[in-house]
């Protein structure tokens, strides 16, 4: 009986998967998109819908009794195993749901963050949620609690495209920020520049955010880092007096307008571009930052590329790779856990060397140390805030120092 349960629950799932590939718009971009729509289950009085800014649902279905279906597929494969997922779910009744998640490629389904407005959000309970991984597949379920207002169903806490206008367009208040567009999309999103401290300095550092669009702590990271850069301390001024800080939060929006698990429309994921440059974000990132560097006098002291993954870390040049300045790489990371005694992190300096990424583009370009800054997925944005906070001071010192002993 039991194996005849598991055969329905199986033909049921390869159906699903087969309508899902049906439902995929005729776009002209390389990557299939999800169909934006709400899910009616009239008889059940439940509605499920991806239709908002960075939601990801292929399709739902209602198996039996409370049990529904979410199927979730990244935009191509083969991909990161960084799922990305975000819908609502809405019912006539107050009640007690199971959704069953479907991954239809290699991943772990992170366990949901759940909010009734959008605003506040909170993990669901580890009471309510089971997880069993076979042959790469991972089946994972959620009890929810649903009722007439919407449940937020996220794979983690979002910071959305409309989050980071609101952060840009706060710090492009004060006079010393300037906020330009160097750039569209594959489906014409402008991609936003700011630029942080004196017009006329001639020294620079580079600031990149999400390229891959589920890596929302990276954004937590690079508002904080900027945040503090544009502080009022005497440090911060002093710097803001000797550097431009060249800030372009989205490099990828049209990934994360889409809910993508990695790529941009035109189906690559763009920090494996900084080479082939096939990509219109790409290439606007690297005209903006070089029409920059052939101004006069112009340096560049620091590129750096926030991002999320398992762990806190930097992939960073070696030591014996020589930039400018000189072991700055090592000298900031010294400085970082002297400020934060008990905090742990790594650095792996090998890290795709080889491959096309911004940072490797940006330390042959440049000449300075290029280093993708990865916070954890699961690092609590209160602590990320703090680290990158006391990162940007650290920074600040060393390159402080640099400029007064010029
Ligand atoms: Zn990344």
């Amino acid at each position: 009986m039991n194996k005849l349960r598991s055969f329905i629950f199986l033909a049921f799932i390869a159906l699903v998967i087969l309508e899902d590939s049906a439902v995929c718009s005729e776009m002209p971009f390389k990557v299939p998109l999800q169909t934006r729509k709400e899910w009616n289950f009239e008889k059940e009085g439940v509605q499920f819908s991806n239709n908002f800014s960075g939601a990801r649902l292929n399709n739902c279905a209602h198996l039996q009794d409370n049990i529904y279906i979410a199927t979730i597929s990244p935009e191509n494969s083969p991909i990161n195993q960084s799922p990305w997922y975000a819908f609502k779910i809405s019912s006539c009744k107050k009640q007690t749901i199971e959704v069953r998640f479907l991954l239809t490629h290699p991943g772990t389904t992170s366990k949901p963050i759940i909010s009734f407005d959008g605003k506040e959000f909170k993990a669901l309970d580890k009471k309510l949620w089971t997880q069993e991984s076979s042959e790469n597949k991972t089946l994972a379920s959620a009890l929810l609690e649903v009722g007439p207002n919407p449940l937020w169903v996220f794979a983690h806490q979002p910071i959305s495209l409309d989050d980071l206008d609101l952060w840009s367009n706060t710090l492009a208040k004060s006079p010393s920020t300037k906020i330009t567009t160097i750039g569209k999309s594959m489906e014409g999103r402008p991609i936003k520049q700011l630029a942080l401290g004196n017009p006329d300095a001639t020294n620079f550092i580079f600031i990149l955010g999400r390229q891959h669009p589920p890596e929302v702590t990276g954004s937590v990271g690079l508002m904080s880092f900027v945040d503090t850069i544009a502080l009022n301390s005497p440090l911060s001024k002093t710097f803001r007096h000797s550097f431009q800080t060249i800030v372009i939060p989205v490099v990828n929006p049209d990934g994360v307008e889409h809910g993508h698990w990695r790529s941009t429309l035109g189906s690559v994921d763009p920090n494996r571009d900084y080479g082939p440059f096939t990509q219109i974000e790409t290439r606007a990132v690297r005209d903006a930052l070089t029409t920059i560097t052939k101004q006069p006098k112009a340096r560049v002291y620091l590129f750096l590329d926030f991002h999320s993954t398992s762990e806190d870390i930097f992939y960073t040049q070696r030591d014996e790779d020589q930039t400018f300045p000189l072991l700055f790489t090592k000298r900031w990371l010294k400085g970082i856990q002297e400020h934060f005694p008990n905090y742990a992190f790594k650095r792996d300096a090998e890290h795709n060397e080889n491959l096309p990424t911004s940072k490797t583009w940006a330390y042959k370009t440049f000449g300075s140390a290029g280093i993708t800054y990865e916070f954890g997925y699961n690092t609590s944005f209160e602590k990320v805030r703090a680290i990158a906070s006391g990162a940007a001071e650290e920074m600040m010192k060393i390159l402080v120092a640099e400029t007064a002993s010029r």
